[in-house]
Parts: structure tokens; sequence; C-alpha cells
């Protein structure tokens, strides 16, 4: 059979198939066959399992992944730790205010997103206590460069069908700093589950690391959810300086007129880059951001 996997508990995993759960042990040869640090299978995973006795199984194969959600692990230096297999977009969750947004935050998101091929979307939550001015800005820098965005608020149900329409039959990472009410989000689209990922999230920092810290949550309008922590616990993988730029779709159009090919953008003579920040065709705000991010990059 061929299913999902959903949660993963210790040396078992659940696995959905045909709308029905399966507790899953793994078969002892793919333990060997792993190459990362992410364990042999991850949740989001595409598996083939055969049913061993009704409702249990065992998971023979892996298929190839479609995209994945990797960080840096902590614990092995230069090892990619997979979080999430197979998820469709990556929803960054900030607020502007309670608590204040973090220049750059949003930019090292999308870095995250699209380097595993997630589609990022910025959700701006707590619309209700944003100034206009504040939020108008936001807006303007990511809605122009492409990125699907939305305004949402808990409290006054604003952006909450717009909400609904981007998740359906979607797999989406719930992603953001804490407190940005992201499972105020995922109650609203489905009361009770906020919950689910709250105590999930309590479970991790209890320290119970034999349950894994995401597990796919069924939306009953159709998709998934996904609570994942903040991003400083996802560091960057896999990125190398002279790559950040294609993240940032407006220095990556003006840095092909820079003298030097490999113009980084930073110190280097006649670089177009820093000319359109001078004059305001590139934003300052995303500018500094990228400075911050090819130096944290290379510091690595
Ligand atoms: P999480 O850590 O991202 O999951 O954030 P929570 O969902 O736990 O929300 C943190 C706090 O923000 C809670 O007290 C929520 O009631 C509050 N909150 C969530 N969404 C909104 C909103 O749209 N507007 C306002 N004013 N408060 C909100
Ligand atoms: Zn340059």
């Amino acid at each position: 059979m061929q299913g999902c996997v959903i949660s993963i508990e210790g040396p078992w995993c659940q696995v959905e198939a045909d709308g029905r759960l399966y507790r899953c042990n793994i078969r002892k040869k793919l333990l060997f066959q792993r190459d990362e640090c992410s364990g042999p299978v991850v949740v989001g995973d595409t598996v083939l399992f055969e049913e061993t006795t009704p409702g249990e199984g065992i998971v023979e194969s892996v298929l190839a992944r479609r995209t994945k959600l990797s960080r840096s692990a902590p614990w092995a230096h230069g090892k990619e730790h997979i979080v999430v297999a197979n998820a469709d977009q990556l929803l960054i969750v900030v607020s502007i205010k309670d608590p204040p947004l973090r220049e750059g935050v949003i930019d090292r998101y999308i870095i995250v997103a699209e380097s595993g091929g997630l589609k990022p979307i910025v959700c701006v939550n707590k619309a209700d206590l944003a100034k206009d001015g504040e939020a108008a800005s936001v807006e303007e820098t990511y809605g122009e460069l492409g990125y699907p965005f939305l305004f949402t608020s808990v409290t006054e149900e604003r952006g909450i069908d717009k909400l609904k329409g981007l998740l359906k039959d979607k797999k989406t990472v719930f992603s953001g700093p804490s407190g940005v009410g992201k499972s105020s989000l995922i109650n609203t689209l489905q009361p009770g589950l906020g919950l689910k990922v709250k105590e999930i999230r309590q479970a991790v920092r209890k320290g119970r690391h034999t349950t894994s810290w995401v597990s796919l949550i069924r939306l009953d309008m159709g998709g998934y959810v996904v609570d994942t922590p903040g991003v400083r616990e996802l560091g960057l993988w896999n990125i190398t300086g002279s790559e950040v730029a294609e993240f940032f779709p407006e220095i990556w159009e003006m840095g092909k007129g820079c003298k030097y090919t490999r113009c980084t953008h930073s110190h280097e003579p006649r670089c177009m880059v820093k000319e359109a920040v001078q004059k305001g065709t590139v934003g300052r705000k995303r500018y500094e951001s990228y400075l911050r991010i090819l130096n944290s990059v290379e510091k690595n």
C-alpha cells in the first residue's frame, strides 16, 4: 500500500492511506540506506508499506521527495536535517506589533522555503494592531516582488476566507516567530486544532525527543497543516554566499549589470545593486537584510 507519514513516534510512524491510519514499523534495511541525519523516514514522506495486522504495518520503502523543508542539523555541523517532506508551501506568519516585526525575518523564511521547493506565502497576522502605514510598507515590498501576500486578524476575522482558499487541498507548513498567532489562525480554520498544535509543541519542549516535533494535521476542508518552530531554529542549510542573491529577485536582476560577474554587492566598485539602493529602486531594508544573510552564511 502507499501512504503518507503523518507523525513519527520513536521507532514507529503513523501512516495515512485511504483515510485510515496505520501504525507502522520501519524495515531494518532502511536504517542503513539513509545518508542524512533525518532518520530513514520523515514526516510528509510517501511510503510503500505492507499491512501486517489490521491497523499495523511495516514500511518497505520511501519514495523520492518532491520538496523538503530542511535546516542545518543543530547537532551535526554541516549536515541536513529534513523537517518535513513533500509540503507544497510555507506560510510565513509574522506580526508587525506584539511581537514587533524583526527586520529580515521574512527574507530568511523565503530562502528556507524556496531552497527546498516550497512556495512562500507572506501572512501578516494581527492586522488589527498594525498602523496602516506600517502594514502597507510590508505589503508593498513583498506584494511587488510577486510573493502571495495576505493580512489576517484572528480577533477581527479578517483575511480568513482568503487564507482558507490558499490552504485548501495543499500541505502547508506554518512557520514564524513565537506569539504571532499561528495556533490561533489554525484554530480559526478549524476549531480545536490550534490546541492540538500547542500540545505537540509543549510535548517537544518537555524533551520527549522520541516524538517528532512536527506532524501533519488534517483539515476538514481538505489539505494539511504542519507547525514548525521559528526561523532561529531553521538555520539555513546548504546555501553559499554566491547563492543568497538568487533569493532576492530585485537584487539578482540588478546584479546582472555589476562590473564583476562574481560581485557580492557588498564592497566591490561599480556595483549596480549599491547604485540602485542609492537611487531607491532597490529597498534599503531588503538590501541590508541581504547583507546580513550573506554575512551569516559566509561565517558558517
Ligand atoms: P503562536 O505562538 O504563533 O502560536 O501564537 P498564538 O496563537 O499562541 O497567539 C499568541 C497571542 O496572540 C494570543 O494571546 C492570541 O490570542 C493573540 N492573537 C492571535 N491572533 C491575533 C490577532 O489577529 N490579533 C490580536 N490582537 N491578537 C491575536
Ligand atoms: Zn554588485
